[in-house]
């Protein structure tokens, strides 16, 4: 008996899409990728990687993710497929230099609330309570809120300690992991972007750039893996929203100087500043040093707030910035910072990834587990799974064990 060959239409060609097309691809499917700007990425795509960009093509930065944690699933899944390619961690003597700024000074070890919170698994922290309560119960007030501004370096959110305990302290201990979970691809990651367009064209998958799709085709099975935001426009769907974070970013190339703090980390307010070049020096021209700052926003505040909350936090840690600097860029991110779950709510409760009708939805604010652009993988493999048993219920040979 002949066997069916399967098509699927994905919309969006970053992590999630592009994940999406792979699984598909792999499992014998005939895929079609639509991606509305004219290179593969999405948000993480590396400023400066393209040919052509004048502008700041010196500088390799990021507007999407930085680090690649290595306990998460799609760390496993890039790996069996040759696709993570060179990554570093931060070299002891770096990771020396960060500091906390605590009571208004940079010091170099953090709150010991903190150690004591990273006792205790998530599954210990309730999901029905907000994390400030539940921390202020094992390591009092002011622990809790040391520990919850901590987390902002995954959650780009101005209170962390009102969203949900479990989702908080899954963080927590995710980003305070020994040995450290971050990676970082060298040169960035549109790297791994490369990497994974390569195995989808060598897999047979059709890419479309340049193609924004304002309806969704019916053919075929559709994976829409764009930001919930656009899905809902796409799918006219009104109930396609959660929470995310805003935050405000400060990308700064500065004059290397020795002795400059690696990352400071926001204790008295939500804040994380990082010199990435301190573990990939390629980002920048010999001689400087390429740092991002984020700031958490509260919705009644503006961007000069967060640059300012910034500027404070470098003239500490990162002495005759202002003079040294050779380029800077200010912007906010708004809602481009993956899912924040509230006190009563998990990743379940998101959007689910089976529309109906044959759409399904993949992405980093839908129904999936994990850590930030890792909801994208595992949604986007969750999805791809579900379009292809529509599509050929019980197709002999066609493998839709993914790992
Ligand atoms: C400041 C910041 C820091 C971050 N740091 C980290 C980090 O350290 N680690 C980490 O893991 N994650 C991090 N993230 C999160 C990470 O960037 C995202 O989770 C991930 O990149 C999302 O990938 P995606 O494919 O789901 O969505 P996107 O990257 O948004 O891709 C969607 C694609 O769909 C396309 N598209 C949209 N509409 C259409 C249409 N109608 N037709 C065709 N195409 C369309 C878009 O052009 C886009 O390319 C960070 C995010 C931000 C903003």
């Amino acid at each position: 008996m002949a066997r069916r060959t399967p098509d699927l239409t994905v919309i969006g060609g970053g992590l999630a899409g592009l994940t999406a097309a792979i699984t598909a691809a792999e499992a014998g499917a005939r895929v079609t990728l639509h991606e509305a700007h004219h290179t593969l990425g999405g948000r993480a795509r590396t400023a400066g990687a393209e040919p052509g960009e004048q502008t700041q093509a010196r500088y390799r930065t990021h507007n999407g993710p930085h680090a690649l944690y290595a306990g998460g699933p799609h760390w496993t899944w890039l790996k069996r497929r040759d696709l993570l390619g060179p990554v570093t961690g931060v070299p002891l003597h770096e990771a020396a230099r960060l500091r906390f700024h605590r009571g208004g000074v940079l010091r170099r070890t953090p709150p010991a609330a903190l150690l004591r919170l990273l006792r205790h698994r998530p599954e210990h922290a309730p999901v029905d309570e907000d994390f400030t309560t539940w921390a202020g119960r094992v390591a009092g007030v002011d622990g809790a809120r040391a520990a919850a501004h901590y987390t902002a370096v995954a959650l780009f959110h101005h209170d962390p300690g009102s969203l949900s305990a479990r989702f908080v302290q899954e963080r927590l201990r995710r980003t305070t992991a020994l040995p450290p979970e971050a990676h970082y691809p060298l040169g960035g990651w549109s790297a791994v972007v490369d990497r994974m367009a390569a195995r989808a064209w060598n897999l047979g998958v059709r890419v479309e750039t340049l193609s924004r799709l304002d309806t969704v085709p019916t053919d075929t099975p559709v994976v829409v893996a764009t930001s919930l935001e656009a899905a809902r426009r796409l799918l006219r769907d009104p109930t396609l929203t959660w929470d995310s974070g805003r935050t405000a970013l400060v990308d700064l190339a500065l004059r290397r100087r020795r002795g400059d703090a690696f990352a400071v980390s926001g204790i008295d307010f939500p804040a994380w500043i990082e010199r990435f070049t301190a573990q990939d020096p390629s980002l920048a021209p010999s001689g400087e040093s390429l740092l991002q700052g984020q700031v958490p926003l509260a919705p009644h505040e503006s961007a000069a707030d967060g640059s300012a909350r910034a500027e404070l936090l470098l003239d500490l840690a990162y002495p005759g910035w202002r003079s040294r600097t050779v380029w800077r860029r200010d912007a906010v991110a708004q809602g481009r910072t993956g899912a924040l779950d509230r006190p009563g709510t998990t990743w379940r409760d998101r959007p689910a990834i089976d529309r109906g009708d044959g759409v399904y939805l993949a992405g980093d604010m839908v129904a999936a587990p994990g850590v930030l652009s890792e909801v994208s993988f595992t949604s986007a493999i969750e999805a791809t799974t579900l379009a292809l048993r529509r599509a050929v219920p019980a197709a002999p040979g066609l493998d839709l064990k993914f790992g």
